[in-house]
């Protein structure tokens, strides 16, 4: 067999990467289409060759798969944000579930575990769900001023302001933004000559509140966006608006927000819950960017860490306190600890926002902390909840978890590989895994959500 850069080729897609990528084989020799699906009969077009797999593109869909939907959005193809949104929703969530039970088999050794998974908790309306939005602002082949996202792996903006995934007053937000620019001649900033002035739009809303926050990136101070009375007098015009900022960022970075932000207009933040909890989002605060379905996630933990009110409580990774605070709700005592200061700065705000004077937070590695308070004081908590990013936990910190014998560890991952290669420690030292939730709270990419009830075994249960 004989394949060429180029050459159009006749494929049926056989599988799905965890990327979202089309799987077939031609010849036995295997190739990645992006856009396809499992069931798609494709003419596509050899882009990358390597020696054992290589690289396609579609061209044209001969027969669809029964799976495949037509995308809503007209540029779900080139835009580098959502990579799945050619297959049905249902076969999302199907697919999500799946790659969560094949981890845990794989790489945990976890034979049996869909008897223990319950189904998949998927968004009822799949759309508008994200609650910050970060859109680049440039100029187009013709030098129009656009703003909308990348597309793939490059910097290259596909203009959009009506992005199916965001909040939809985004796009009367930019439309005014954008004519506000043309309108004073105000130049959008060039990556390459590192000049322009305005270099992203940053968006948040708070689902429950509808307060809404606007915050220009400036390559350049406050004082530098000329006539901006003109363009607070339109953006005010928008129900719900509360906070317009503008953050300070001159590098030469892909870092989008810089350090520094100073207030056009209204408040500094604006606020929103989760559940019963408040919270006050600042434009460089980390908060959960689906509130609906993280409410589900959060809850699903609680659930799990079965709270009685009597608890400590553990809750590491702790970020800006968001699950601590939920725990809080239900227990005695809740340790939180996380390694950027700043987010514990917000962490305290907010329990103190909310009254909850049964938290603790500390900054610092959570394989540090933790093993030195337990030396420290030998107390032995009841639950630990656990977030890690994707690299998931430190393997030191997962003996000290299991030297203090919590009768439940709750797992929150959002990688099911490391979280599998995890449970599988901690079930090799005493625990077992007792049920698994995969939440779904990024519709139409790749990223999956799990819950993982660990309980320790009882003196009997051991061998
Ligand atoms: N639980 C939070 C955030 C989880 S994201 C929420 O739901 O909002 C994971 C967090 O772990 C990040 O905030 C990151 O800063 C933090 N982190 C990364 N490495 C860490 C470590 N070694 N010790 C403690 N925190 C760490």
């Amino acid at each position: 067999m004989e394949l060429k850069k180029n050459q159009e080729i006749l494929l049926t897609i056989e599988d799905f990467t965890r990327e979202g990528e089309g799987l077939g084989k031609y010849q036995g020799f295997p190739l990645f289409v992006k856009d396809t699906v499992i069931g798609d009969k494709a003419k596509v077009s050899i882009t990358k060759l390597k020696k054992n797999y290589g690289y396609a593109r579609l061209v044209e869909i001969l027969e669809p798969s029964p799976d495949r939907v037509t995308p809503p959005c007209p540029v779900a193809r080139q835009c580098g944000g959502c990579k799945i949104q050619q297959l049905s929703y249902e076969k999302q969530k199907q697919f999500k579930w799946n790659q969560v039970a094949n981890c845990l088999k794989r790489i945990g050794g976890f034979e049996e575990i869909e008897a223990k998974m319950e189904p998949v908790y998927g968004m009822e309306h799949p759309w508008h769900y994200r609650n910050k939005a970060q859109y680049p602002v440039g100029l187009d082949k013709s030098g129009n001023i656009v703003a909308g996202f990348y597309a793939g792996r490059t910097h290259t903006i596909v203009p959009n302001t009506d992005c199916l995934i965001q909040a939809e007053v985004n796009k009367d937000i930019l439309e005014i933004i954008l004519e506000y620019l043309r309108n004073n001649h105000i130049r959008p900033y060039d990556e390459k000559s590192h000049t322009g002035l305005v270099r992203h739009v940053l968006t948040r809303v708070g689902f429950v509140t509808g307060e809404i926050m606007v915050c220009l990136v400036l390559n350049g101070k406050k004082e530098q966006l000329k006539n901006s009375a003109a363009l607070v007098k339109q953006l005010t015009v928008i129900p719900g608006m509360t906070s317009i900022v503008i953050n300070t960022n001159k590098e030469k970075t892909n870092r989008i927000l810089g350090a520094s932000c100073e207030t056009l207009w209204g408040r500094d933040y604006i606020e929103d819950y989760i559940g019963d909890v408040r919270y006050q989002i600042g434009p460089l605060s980390f908060f959960q960017v689906n509130p609906r379905q993280t409410k589900v996630l959060y809850s699903k933990a609680l659930e799990y860490a079965d709270l009685k009110g009597e608890e400590i409580v553990w809750d590491l990774y702790c970020g800006i306190g968001t699950i601590s605070l939920f725990l809080a709700q239900k227990a005695r005592q809740v340790y939180g600890v996380e390694i950027i200061k700043e987010a514990i700065d917000d962490a305290r705000r907010n329990a103190a926002l909310n009254q909850m004077d049964n938290v603790t937070f500390y900054v610092g590695k959570a394989e540090e902390i933790v093993p030195a308070q337990y030396q420290h004081t030998g107390i032995h908590p009841d639950v630990i909840v656990v977030d890690p990013p994707r690299k998931g936990c430190d393997e030191a910190l997962l003996h000290t978890m299991t030297a203090m014998e919590p009768s439940r560890i709750v797992y929150v991952s959002c990688d099911p590989g490391t979280l599998a290669r995890d449970c599988r420690i901690l079930c090799e030292e005493g625990y077992e895994i007792e049920k698994v939730a995969v939440v779904d709270q990024f519709g139409h990419s790749c990223h999956v959500e799990t819950v993982v009830l660990l309980s320790q075994l009882k003196p009997d249960d051991k061998i």
